[in-house]
């Protein structure tokens, strides 16, 4: 099953150096999930060759405009581009007022439904889940309320042994079952067990997402063993105190989240406008945490 994440925006606060405010688009089994908007996402959609229309769910982690100013002009094309089928925003009860405030002044009456869904930052908890995927909130500590998220895959079927269910004609009505992890008595009184025909689906990836955040223990449970760790790192560490008065992290303590909660490998970005390159980012990070890169707009990530 496809499980990738493509960067749209990279910077914190301003776009600069061709860098754009957050926004990615993570595909879980060819159904998209945007993450974060901010301003210019709808080009870079277009610029990577991203359809918009296929976009069902949306995920706002705060309301700074680094990462939702984009949601507006996003919104508004795909009502001029002849949506009809619902939108879903997973946000801050208040986006719901700001986006309405605009669609009011601007005379504009959408043909889709949109779907809105409050998010409490105040305890990480189940959000949403269809057959493929689970999205979990996870509480950062920033200026504002904000919340991360977490999308787990869903466990998939037990794989069947074909060769061996073969050999033994098992009758391929009972397939369904085996996959299920049933054991099964058939008539004559004989016993298959599922073990023998059946080996255990892959483990279910997960995807971590935390926007902007003090490094702060508390959100480290949330974000235990997930595979791909992207994590916001505005500045170098000799930036700490920088980073603390406005509730940010290091590239440095990006890392060291990752090494704590023992993710397999570190995605790092929110950076700010003052790096003009980002390798010294880069490899501070690698001092704690070797398998870590940067967030490159237009680079999809498997997880
Ligand atoms: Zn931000
Ligand atoms: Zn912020």
């Amino acid at each position: 099953m496809k499980f990738e994440v493509t960067i749209l925006g990279s910077s914190s606060a301003t776009p600069v150096y061709n860098r754009n405010p957050t926004a990615q688009l993570l595909n879980c089994n060819e159904k998209f999930y945007l993450i974060d908007c901010g301003e210019g996402t709808q080009q870079q959609l277009i610029k990577f060759g991203l359809k918009a229309s296929k976009i069902n769910y949306v995920f706002i982690s705060h309301l700074h405009g680094d990462h939702y100013f984009g949601l507006i002009g996003l919104l508004s094309s795909m009502h001029l581009n002849g949506r009809i089928k619902p939108l879903y925003i997973f946000a801050p009860k208040a986006i719901q007022e700001i986006l309405e405030l605009q669609f009011k002044h601007s005379d504009t009456n959408l043909r889709y439904e949109l779907v809105y869904f409050e998010i409490d930052a105040t305890q990480p908890a189940i959000i949403f889940q269809n057959g493929d995927v689970t999205v979990e909130t996870i509480v950062l500590n920033h200026r504002i309320p904000c919340t991360g998220f977490k999308f787990t895959e869903k466990k998939r079927l037990r794989k069947l042994i074909v060769e061996k269910l073969e050999n033994d004609d098992v009758p391929l009505d009972l397939y369904p079952l085996l996959k299920r992890g049933v054991d099964l008595t058939l008539p004559n009184g004989n016993v298959l067990k599922n073990i023998d025909y059946t080996t255990d689906s892959a483990h279910p990836r997960s995807y971590a997402y935390c926007s902007d955040t003090l490094m702060d223990e508390l959100y480290f449970d949330s974000i235990k063993n997930c595979d791909t760790l992207y994590h916001e790192a505005t500045f170098l560490h000799e930036m700490l105190e920088r980073a603390k008065e406005t509730h940010h992290t290091t590239a440095l303590q990006a890392a060291e989240v990752a090494k704590i909660v023992n993710a397999k490998k570190l995605l790092i970005g929110h950076f700010s406008s003052r790096y003009k390159t980002l390798v010294e980012l880069l490899e501070e990070a690698k001092t704690v945490f070797e398998n870590t890169e940067l967030a490159i707009e237009g680079t999809t990530y498997q997880i």
